[in-house]
């Protein structure tokens, strides 16, 4: 293999998920999987056929370039739905290739409707309305001018969805304001039916709303995070855990991703030794270290110096010293036997030892999103 370092998805867990989310929302409320951040790096081209094979049909990306990859794995009657970014020159080749695309500005239904004429054909548009949030969605201000604009042209736009998205779901804290725009988006829903605009769907939550607040689900969900086996937060896990309805004693959502190496090399240290660069660790005893060749460049990020560990013939070792850019190094005193060439996991289980993805997100400061959809784009992912 010509890479450091791969990430396996495990095609098992992506069917339990994926199952396990369909039966808590229904057979009447449509699954839309997300899959932008190249699949919270899981990898566009590896996931969606995977969730393609448990029955999904439908997934959001973020971009023009991510509906390109998309595209080129995904079945016929799949459908795309771009969520943010499209430049205008882009919407002829979105129209084109019936994928859907929020509108969240004027500007951009104008052009849609430009090019959907040009074209002929209808542009499958969500709208998405502001409630709370105050990042994109059209104001309320400006929803009878789009209404006018939408029956105006019905001859070349099909109207798939009215959405919003919650502020933090996930987060206990953020109830009230969650709550607030739930009530607000009802509001712009009932005052567009009144002019006559009825979409086919209207959808607002995120894996975490889904999970906490039924009431939400709507005609369609937007599956991130919990699709790849991670709960949005400790708190959707609890009320999870622990509210009579779902009540479960294993968890049902299982880990999508490991993350794995191997041993590049081998070598004792002996008593009061600095290792690597500087002065970050010095060895208290004789030691053996070994090397694992992946770095800050391959996603092992720095501040795991001194405090990340990997899992090693079953065991945990401690990472020793500095991250470096292609390499890190790690104890292995007390493992037998270790030899260039054994497997090293990074993310994941191996025997009965396991590292989890929120393991490290506490020592990094990051959280389960970030540093999923920071995996770099060129490790293999491979399906297992
Ligand atoms: C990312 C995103 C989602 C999915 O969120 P999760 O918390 O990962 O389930 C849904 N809707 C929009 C608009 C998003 O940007």
């Amino acid at each position: 293999m010509l890479h450091s370092s791969w990430i396996e998805l495990d095609r098992l867990a992506v069917n339990k998920n994926i199952r396990y989310l369909k039966k808590r929302i229904g057979p009447d409320v449509t699954y839309v999987s997300v899959i932008k951040g190249n699949a919270y790096g899981h990898g566009i081209e590896q996931y969606l056929p995977l969730a393609e094979a448990a029955g999904v049909r439908h997934f959001a990306v973020y971009d023009a370039f991510e509906a390109q990859r998309a595209l080129q794995v995904k079945a016929a009657g799949t459908q795309l739905i771009i969520m943010g970014m499209l430049d205008a020159d882009q919407l002829d080749w979105v129209i084109e290739n019936d994928i859907a695309f929020f509108v969240f500005t004027k500007e951009r239904l104008d052009a849609a409707i430009c090019e959907a004429r040009k074209q002929k054909k209808k542009a499958l548009i969500h709208l998405e309305l502001e409630t709370g949030m105050n990042r994109t969605g059209l104001d309320e201000d400006e929803l009878p001018f789009i209404a006018q604009e939408i029956k105006k042209n019905s001859r070349y736009l099909s109207l798939q969805g009215v959405c919003t998205h919650y502020a933090g779901a996930e987060s206990i804290a953020n109830y009230f304001r969650i709550h607030k725009q739930y009530e607000q988006f009802n509001k712009l829903c009932k005052s567009l039916k009144k002019s006559g605009i009825v979409p086919l769907a209207y959808h607002s939550a995120c894996s975490a709303a889904a999970l906490i607040y039924p009431h939400t689900k709507m005609d369609m969900v937007r599956f991130g995070i919990a699709q790849y086996g991670f709960w949005p937060s400790m708190e959707t896990k609890m009320n999870n855990l622990l509210s009579e309805e779902v009540k479960f004693t294993r968890d049902p959502l299982k880990a999508v991703l490991s993350w794995k190496s191997r041993v590049m090399s081998v070598k004792p240290v002996g008593q009061g030794n600095f290792v690597n660069y500087g002065n970050a660790y010095l060895s208290t005893k004789n030691m053996k270290l070994a090397t694992v060749p992946i770095g800050y460049h391959q996603g092992y990020s720095r501040s795991l110096g001194n405090s990340g560990q990997v899992l090693i013939r079953g065991k945990k070792a401690d990472v020793v010293g500095m991250v470096n850019m292609n390499m890190f190094m790690i104890n292995v005193s007390h493992i037998r036997g270790i030899a260039a060439g054994d497997e090293v996991v990074i993310i994941g289980k191996q025997g009965e030892a396991k590292i989890t993805v929120s393991s490290f997100s506490e020592l990094t400061k990051m959280v389960n999103y970030e540093l999923l959809s920071r995996l770099p784009h060129q490790i293999p992912r491979i399906i297992v």
